[in-house]
């Protein structure tokens, strides 16, 4: 049985009394000293883990005042608080051991939108995609690019400065920042805005904060003015923070915004931005080159800049190769074919143009390909291209190369591609010289790496592997900094030339030399006791206020490294979450984590969960725990033995008693195991494995409730069930059953088991259970033409007609269809955390399936959840050899030309397909076989843009989670289902989201097996 964790790092006192009396004075958002909230938000996408305090989460502007009031008080001079947005930043600019701010939760309202004027109003918490979502019916977008833009907020960008792809062309955020509601530390609320000079000295005069930085930050400019301009770099990617070159606008204006855009959370907190919004221009085009080499292409691209595109961008073989094996490939590798004796891709430029005009930009292409193609396969020229037109299909190829960052922490092994010098920039003419050195730098430490750059502005993207929990390797962050820095400065860069600064502050001083104390004296007086972001960007000219050194903050190495090495093996599908926050993604149409946007508690998204784990791991060794040991013992102890200890404890964590098990299991059970982050994440976080570890540890402390046993136990209880289905069906729908299910076993809504037996139904028909004596008897000949369906029990059980429905297409398409005898797939078992259970199911199927396999019959299936199963649970750990169990489209669309001639008889119709989760992320290519298919008896089909349906399984079918099942289901699907333009349209592949429409909005969804056999017999 695994121990009880009561002991954690405790909140200190001080900040203790800072929440009580922050709760007094009338502060309306959440506050959180637990734990869990602490330990999820310690890291950010960096190598650093700092645990904060506590964190709050700020509903209002008031409650900003509130919070800033109360710290500025000479009780509370010692509190110290860190803005959060989106918890993106690489070099740990939003962790702090104090208490965080995090404005992201409910500060995220898009307050006003001018399209006219164009411009809108946001609170600081919106997210830069979810902003330019609303502005795209207005013909507008936000220009300032970044890579995390669906999960990046404005505060953040403007907090960083944040620029990316386009820079050149759009500038950085700042640029388009027109005013900004900020609260300074003594809770005032102020609107900064450009102005003239007779405002300025009326403000200046104020005997207050605000008029005390408005002095010291006009006077450090008039001061200071030649030596700020020969410092700051006529870069496009000048220096950030205190961006004192640009306190005097174009027309001579002041504007404070300029030392506020890029402040790190270090000078006041942002609660509101007025913000610059542009058209969107309307045709858009990207030429794709293929290169031989990585320098080729980076020194191409160079000249390239001379044919007058919007942007380039530069990508090498390492992450082209990480992208090919990434979900995001499917949609974009059309456009780099790789032909027959064509060298190998070893870098590629993206060279984009956009505009107004269209001939122009066909113009403008068509000069570059013909350019192109005179100089194909010369000495460092391009060996091929080709050219993507239109918006829609652009984004595609931006949308692999915004994921490239991410997917550069990617990699095998220990040693893992990590961000600390991931964003130089230099003149873009020195680019190529600069990263001949880096590479050198790299290679004579023998560090692997990818690269990718914005080489119109100079920036390289790059992520050395080091195993951060090996304590020599560890060293190599001073090494390779210091080297960095002395490479930029010799190629007249910067260091932060995107992702800002954080812990890298540190080199503040050298790259503003004298200026430096002039950043420290604004700093000052916007926050005099150092409170804000401490140690960040510059510190006050005050006694024991250092800035942060790369290598004296904790990291996560360090944290890491006290799990043993078999633990953390046995757990790696949540040790390598490097904390990007792709998971965080705020899409609702998008599938990744429906938990985390449900509740928007961080706690619940595979971050949270991964991060969870590891501290988890880390408690349990510093116990002395063998966590490997524990689970064995879970999985193959005695019940009733522990049964007594499992009623104790259970006991005393109903009267309260804390245990860190149940936090970490918290974050669990809000996981609906729909496998998203398995796809999805850059990293391949999955969360699904490493729940049903934990869930196995726990429960040998604690009793599991009754609805686990049902879950689990439903596949194998089904076949008995349904030979009476009467008595289950009379029990579901009964009221007082329904109550006594919902209240005592946790269960609620439970649908009927069919009366029409798949058995009747294939006597019917003449369909044989694909047994060994059955299939030796098939003839050669029939055997060419025979299909073997996997059944489960949910489609075999509750959805009988539609496996008939199955049957029946397939014959008339010319098959002879048998079915496999039924078997529990386990995989209900393996979502709860019934490992021995799982494994006995798997190893009985696997045998099964086996045997069928020899006959050389293909066999699909028909759910797709439980169909991944064979190929995704079942092979996992290595011990099953898996046997090819087919999605039906997988199959099917193999055999789509017999259904041609059909498809000519019939009248064309449009179908939209609701993909479930699991199969739109783990089989992304085969949702174009669906399209195939229904092309090939003459209809158009289109993957409808949904995220989860809520339902999973049996989530939504478990009383607790019952209201954010529904919340989930509210986000993307409930609209589609009930839009009028989309009746009789809709075809859904899983079982589950076809039961949550049923029961949620009382329609009954086709699967498109259904579709395509009624368009048979019609045909
Ligand atoms: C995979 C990956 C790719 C990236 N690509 C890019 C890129 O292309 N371009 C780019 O510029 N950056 C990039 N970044 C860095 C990061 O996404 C940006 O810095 C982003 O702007 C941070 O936004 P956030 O909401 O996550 O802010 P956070 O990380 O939460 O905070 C960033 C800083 O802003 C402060 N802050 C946040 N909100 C407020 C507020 N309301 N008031 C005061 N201070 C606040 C915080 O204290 C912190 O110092 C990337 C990061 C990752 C992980
Ligand atoms: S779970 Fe994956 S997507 Fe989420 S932060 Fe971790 S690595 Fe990134
Ligand atoms: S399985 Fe789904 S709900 Fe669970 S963490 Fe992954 S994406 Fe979120």
């Amino acid at each position: 049985m695994i121990p009880r964790i009561a002991e954690v790092h405790i909140t200190e006192q001080l900040y203790l009394d800072f929440i009580e009396v922050l709760k007094i004075n009338g502060f309306k958002g959440e506050i959180n000293p637990d734990y869990a909230s602490r330990v999820v938000l310690s890291t950010d996408n960096s190598i650093y883990q700092v645990l904060p305090q506590g964190v709050v989460f700020p509903r209002t502007v008031d409650d900003l005042v509130v919070l800033a009031r109360l710290a500025e008080t000479p009780r509370f001079k010692e509190v110290v608080l860190s803005a959060r947005g989106g918890g993106t930043g690489t070099n740990g600019q939003s962790l702090t051991d104090g208490l965080i701010v995090d404005i992201s939760r409910h500060m995220n309202q898009i307050l006003e939108i001018n399209a006219e004027e164009r411009w809108v109003r946001v609170q600081g918490g919106v997210v830069k995609d979810q902003l330019n979502a609303a502005l795209k019916p207005y013909g507008l977008f936000f220009a300032p690019e970044l890579s995390t833009s669906n999960r990046a907020t404005i505060g953040g960008m403007i907090n960083t400065d944040a620029s990316g792809q386009g820079s050149c062309m759009y500038g950085k955020t700042r640029d388009h920042v027109l005013e900004l509601s900020s609260v300074f530390l003594d809770g005032t609320l102020w609107h900064s805005a450009p102005l003239d000079d007779v405002t300025l000295e009326q403000i200046k005069q104020r005997d207050d904060r605000v008029g005390e930085v408005h002095r010291v930050v006009d006077q450090v400019f008039t001061e200071h003015r030649e030596l700020i301009d020969a410092k700051f770099p006529k870069l496009n990617r000048c220096l950030t923070g205190y961006d004192l070159a640009h306190i005097r606008d174009e027309q001579g204006r002041f504007n404070l915004n300029s030392v506020l855009c890029g402040a790190e959370g270090s000078l006041a907190f942002i609660a509101e931005a007025k913000l610059n919004v542009l058209p969107i221009p309307k045709y858009s085009a990207l030429v794709n080159l293929k290169y031989a080499g990585f320098q080729d292409s980076l020194e191409d691209a160079a000249k390239l800049m001379a044919w007058g595109p919007t942007s380039i961008e530069t990508v090498d073989s390492k992450v082209l190769n990480l992208a090919m094996n990434d979900i995001v490939w499917d949609s974009v590798k059309a456009y780099f074919p790789q032909a027959e004796g064509e060298p190998t891709i070893q870098g590629i430029n993206l060279v984009e143009y956009t505009g107004d005009d269209e001939d122009e930009l066909q113009q403008k292409i068509a000069k570059l390909t013909s350019y192109l193609d005179s100089v194909s396969g010369e000495p460092g020229q391009s060996f091929g291209y080709s050219v993507v037109m239109g918006a829609a299909e652009v984004n595609k190829i931006w949308g692999m190369r915004k994921k490239s960052v991410g997917l550069l922490g990617n990699g095998k092994g220990e040693q893992r591609p990590i961000p600390f010098v991931e964003d130089t920039a230099v003149p873009p003419e020195n680019l190529a010289a600069y990263i001949k050195e880096f590479r050198e730098l790299l290679d004579s430490h023998n560090l692997a790496y990818g690269m990718f750059g914005h080489v119109d502005a100079g920036v390289l993207h790059v992520r050395p592997a080091i195993d951060m929990k090996d304590e020599v390797e560890e060293k190599l962050i001073r090494v390779i900094s210091d080297g960095v820095v002395a490479l930029t400065q010799k190629y007249h860069g910067l260091i932060w030339g995107e992702h800002g600064k954080g812990v890298r502050s540190e080199y503040a001083p050298a790259f503003f030399g004298e200026l430096y104390p002039q950043l420290q004296v604004i700093k000052g007086a916007f926050d005099p006791a150092n409170q804000l972001n401490p140690g960040k960007i510059c510190t006050p000219l005050i006694d024991g206020a250092e800035l942060l050194k790369i290598d004296a903050v904790p990291t996560r190495g360090q944290h890491d490294r006290q799990i043993p090495a078999v633990a953390r093996e046995e757990y790696k599908q949540a040790m390598f979450c490097n904390g990007n926050g792709a998971c965080y993604n705020y899409d609702p149409k998008d599938a990744m984590c429906p938990s985390w946007k449900a509740t928007r508690e961080r706690k619940h998204s595979p971050k949270g969960r991964s991060s969870l784990i590891r501290e988890w791991l880390r408690l349990m060794s510093l116990q002395g725990v063998d966590i490997v040991a524990e689970g064995r013992k879970a999985r193959y102890g005695s019940f009733m033995s522990s049964l007594p200890g499992r009623i104790k404890n259970s006991w005393k964590k109903k009267q309260g008693e804390y245990d860190f098990n149940n936090e970490v299991h918290e974050a669990m059970m809000g996981c609906l195991a729909c496998k998203s982050c398995v796809a999805q994440c850059p990293i391949k976080v999955n969360v699904p494995d490493f729940r049903s570890r934990f869930l196995e540890a726990y429960y040998s402390r604690y009793l599991r409730p009754m609805k686990d046993y049902m879950v689990g136990g439903l596949e194998f209880m089904i076949p008995y069930l349904a030979r009476f289905p009467a008595p289950y069906n009379w029990m579901m729908n009964n009221t007082l059953m329904k109550a006594v299910f919902r209240r005592w076993v946790g269960m609620m809504d439970s649908p009927p088991i069919c009366t029409n037996s798949l058995k009747q139904g294939m006597d019917k028909r003449g369909v044989l259970f694909a047994t060994p004596d059955n299939l030796s008897a098939i003839t050669p000949d029939l055997r060419e033409r025979s299909v073997i369906i996997v059944q489960d029990a949910f489609t075999s059980y509750f959805e009988t007609q539609l496996v008939l429905d199955v049957i029946d297409l397939l014959n008339r398409t010319g098959f002879n269809v048998l079915v496999a005898p039924f078997k529990p797939n386990g995989k209900p078992l393996h979502v709860h955390g019934f490992k021995a259970a799982f494994n006995k199911a798997a190893d009985a199927n696997t045998h099964m399936l086996q045997t069928l396999a020899t006959s050389g019959i293909p066999m699909v299936g028909v759910d797709p959840s439980m169909t991944l199963t064979y190929r995704q649970e079942y092979v996992d750990d290595g011990t099953r050899q898996q046997v090819k169990v087919e999605l039906i489209q997988e199959w099917l669309v193999k055999h789509r030309d017999l259904l041609a001639e059909t498809g000519a008889r019939l009248s064309p119709h449009e179908f939209k397909l609701l993909a479930h989760c699991s199969e739109k992320t783990s089989a992304a290519a085969s949702m174009a076989d669906w399209k195939q298919i229904f092309q090939a008896l003459g209809q158009s089909l289109e993957l409808q843009a949904t995220g989860c349906c809520g339902m999973a399984g049996t989530y939504g079918h478990e009383s607790e989670h019952y209201d954010t099942s529904r919340k989930i289901y509210e986000l993307s699907w409930s609209e589609v289902v009930n839009d009028p333009a989309n009746a009789g349209k809709l075809v859904a592949t899983g079982y589950s989201c076809r039961s949550q429409v049923k029961r949620l909005d009382n329609q009954q969804l086709r699967h498109p097996a259904q579709v395509l056999l009624a368009l048979v017999k019609q045909g």
